[in-house]
């Protein structure tokens, strides 16, 4: 019998029959400088407004402390730090205010380092991630998603018998199917949250083929509790695939869904130019409507219809409908701003 757990980051819960949270990584250092500090918390607002629950950093230097002290502080989501081989930074970004921190107890070194992160996490109500790479583990006689599972639940035992229960699993590997088996065994034996993604996965269209062929398959089955499409691109593009999984999963409401034609010959507006202009801030309403964006009048009138705002072109014209309706007709200059009255005016 399978007993659940519920981990605490910040102020988020995850675990059985909780929301899913998706999850990124910041791509650059940690800034020291004041106005760097204060853009970043901006781009962590805007992060949180398209859908990101938690924010992980790399946490390499305990030169970082005074600025990522400042950031758990002020962040509008919980973040995480990233810890490898040095435990004294674990306990040091403890010391900043993370709400969680992650590590791979195997390449900490001795076992009373890793005891001594885990007893101040238990102190400071922080929530540990034990993260294994398929890459970080050595070879042995089991089949690596049984290496990967049997380490994760080794380590658990270990932190249970330190009174620890707050943590999360990740179990992460390049190859999609190793990725599946090892989290699907892990949650036949076990009820602690699991953190997923496919790692190392490659530019947009890899990884978000093979993050949703791997971690849509997990969700379907109830497995995983926080995600992260890894992309080698831009932290805000690993967001929006995040949400739009499970989205479409029907794991995640409101919000708006973009429908869109892919554009041909008979396009007489630029709707891919036009859909890039306006999709980040689109996906940063949560207002639950559907936006279709239509180069010409072979399918745009008729989309249109079903969409709550549409916006159409035709001929030299870009018709703008609310609700199925046409309601004006704008010049391209003014379309952008068009739409995104509407969507303010919608309830
Ligand atoms: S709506 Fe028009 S431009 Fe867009 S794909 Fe269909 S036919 Fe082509």
């Amino acid at each position: 019998m399978i007993e659940y757990h519920t981990s605490t980051i910040g102020d988020r819960k995850i675990g059985k029959d909780l929301p899913v949270l998706v999850q990124t990584m910041y791509d650059s250092a940690i800034p020291h400088d004041k106005a760097e500090l204060q853009e970043l918390l901006r781009r962590i607002g805007a992060l949180n407004a398209m859908g990101c629950d938690i924010l992980r950093f790399s946490y390499p230097s305990l030169e970082d402390h005074e600025s990522f002290s400042w950031l758990c502080k002020h962040s509008p989501i919980p973040l995480v730090a990233d810890i490898h081989f040095d435990y004294t930074l674990a306990l040091d970004a403890i010391a900043c205010g993370a709400h969680k921190v992650r590590i791979n107890p195997g390449n900490i070194g001795a076992r009373w380092k890793v005891d001594e992160v885990v007893r101040s996490a238990l102190d400071n109500n922080v929530a540990i991630r034990i993260g294994l790479n398929s890459g970080s583990l050595p070879k042995g006689e089991e089949s690596m998603p049984h290496l990967m599972s049997n380490s994760a639940l080794e380590y658990l035992g270990w932190f249970e018998s330190l009174g620890f229960y707050n943590s999360v699993v990740s179990l992460k590997a390049s190859a999609t199917e190793t990725t599946y088996e090892a989290n699907r065994l892990f949650a036949s034996q076990s009820g602690y949250p699991l953190h997923l993604g496919v790692t190392e996965a490659g530019s947009v269209v890899s990884s978000v083929t093979r993050s949703t062929w791997a971690l849509g398959r997990l969700l379907a089955l109830g497995i995983g509790n926080t995600l992260r499409i890894s992309i080698t691109g831009d932290i805000e593009t690993e967001v929006q695939a995040g949400v739009e999984l499970l989205r479409t999963l029907g794991l995640r409401k409101g919000g708006i869904r973009i429908v869109s034609c892919p554009r041909c010959g008979r396009h007489s507006f630029d709707s891919q130019g036009f859909l890039q202009s306006i999709e980040k801030e689109l996906l940063s309403v949560q207002k639950p409507l559907t936006v279709a964006i239509m180069g010409c009048q072979v399918n745009g009138p008729g989309e249109a219809k079903h969409a709550d705002i549409a916006i159409t072109g035709i001929g030299k014209d870009i018709f703008l409908y609310e609700k199925g309706e046409l309601v004006r007709k704008v010049k391209l200059e003014e379309a952008r701003e068009a739409v995104l009255e509407a969507v303010r005016n919608a309830e």
